[in-house]
């Protein structure tokens, strides 16, 4: 046996562009993005907030809202040795794999349950709507045993609380049950711990993990947060102002980050692998998308901007072995091609 792990694709998203057609103007949040979410792993998109990061992920089972809209690109899901492009497929067809084979968890779990429902009942009425139980009765026999695989305790007690009665960190393990509870191949992560108090988080954290490991589960981690990314990815896609800037394994842009916004990123945040004796933030804003800045999007805010970069669009160049980066700087000295691993 070499060893190797087999990297089986399970979502490849190719050159998407989404727009929102605004009164003010066309809001050009995504363009020419492209990645690959291969089984078992866990991937994070990570970047400042308003770079669009939740717009791609609402891609993945095309929920973007108007006046949002994708008008280019492909988001292929390898489901059961078939390739399906979700954006082509029927609303039928999405209400099969949303919530599903696809569940997601978004960052406010007070948002995501219903004040009027006991969690029991909002969580077996997810598995009851995808035909994973036969009724309420058997799905809420299934939640007090999700709920007690999510580590909350008493669940046969919890099952009948009402979510006002539940901690924040608690409210979060609920909807994480609720995501897992139709057994999804995906599961969406959207800033999970970004809402509770550091303590709650690190436990919310630990149990994501331990769950993708005992559950083989594949995982999309949206955050802002670098120490987020350290603790929990394999592999991460850095995205600024709607363009994928930066994809490499979670060491490696550690350790050699190469796009300056990844360095400027990784300078305003104490870095677990490296000293840092101040921390330093990016000059400038994020920039307004109705007319995103010229060549790379980046340029107004990065030191070694050039003429060519406010002309021209960087290419992607591979740099090191599943280590890829947009920027002029690279050019010459890595491989340029159409889209990263
Ligand atoms: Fe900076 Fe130019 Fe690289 Fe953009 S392409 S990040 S402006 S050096």
């Amino acid at each position: 046996m070499s060893g190797e792990v087999q990297r089986e694709p399970l979502i490849e998203v190719e050159n998407l562009y989404v727009y929102f057609y605004t009164y003010a103007g066309v809001v050009k949040a995504i363009e020419d993005v492209s990645f690959t979410i291969y089984k078992g792993e866990t991937f994070c998109l990570v970047g400042e907030t308003g770079c669009g990061k939740t717009v791609v992920s609402r891609t993945l089972t095309n929920i973007v809202p108007p006046p949002g809209r994708i008008v280019k690109g492909k988001v292929i899901y390898h489901r059961d040795g078939e390739e399906v492009n979700i954006i082509k497929l029927s609303e039928e067809e999405l209400r099969n794999i949303r919530g599903r084979e696809i569940a997601y968890i978004i960052q406010d779990p007070s948002a995501a349950l219903d004040p009027l429902y006991v969690v029991g009942y909002q969580i077996a009425e997810t598995m009851v709507d995808h035909g994973t139980v036969k009724d309420f009765k058997e799905g809420f026999g299934r939640a007090v045993r999700l709920l007690k695989e999510v580590l909350i305790p008493d669940p046969e007690r919890r099952v009948k609380a009402y979510p006002h009665e539940l901690s924040g960190g608690m409210r979060q393990r609920v909807v994480i049950s609720m995501g897992l509870s139709n057994e999804p191949k995906l599961l969406i992560a959207d800033e999970p711990t970004s809402y509770l108090d550091v303590t709650v988080q690190a436990q919310v954290l630990d149990l994501l993990r331990e769950l993708k490991r005992k559950k083989g589960l594949t995982v999309l981690l949206i955050t802002h947060d670098m120490g987020v990314v350290a603790e929990m990815c394999e592999r991460v896609a850095v995205l600024y102002a709607g363009n994928i800037v930066e994809v490499a394994p979670v060491d490696e842009l550690f350790k050699r980050p190469k796009h300056p916004y990844t360095v400027g990123l990784l300078r305003a945040v104490p870095n677990p692998l490296t000293e840092i004796e101040k921390l330093e933030s990016i000059p400038g804003t994020v920039p307004n998308l109705i007319k995103p800045p010229s060549g790379c999007r980046f340029h107004p805010r990065c030191p070694h901007a050039t003429e060519k970069c406010r002309r021209e669009k960087p290419p992607l160049i591979r740099v090191g072995p599943s280590h890829y980066v947009r920027c002029w700087l690279y050019a010459g000295r890595g491989e340029e091609v159409a889209k990263s691993e």
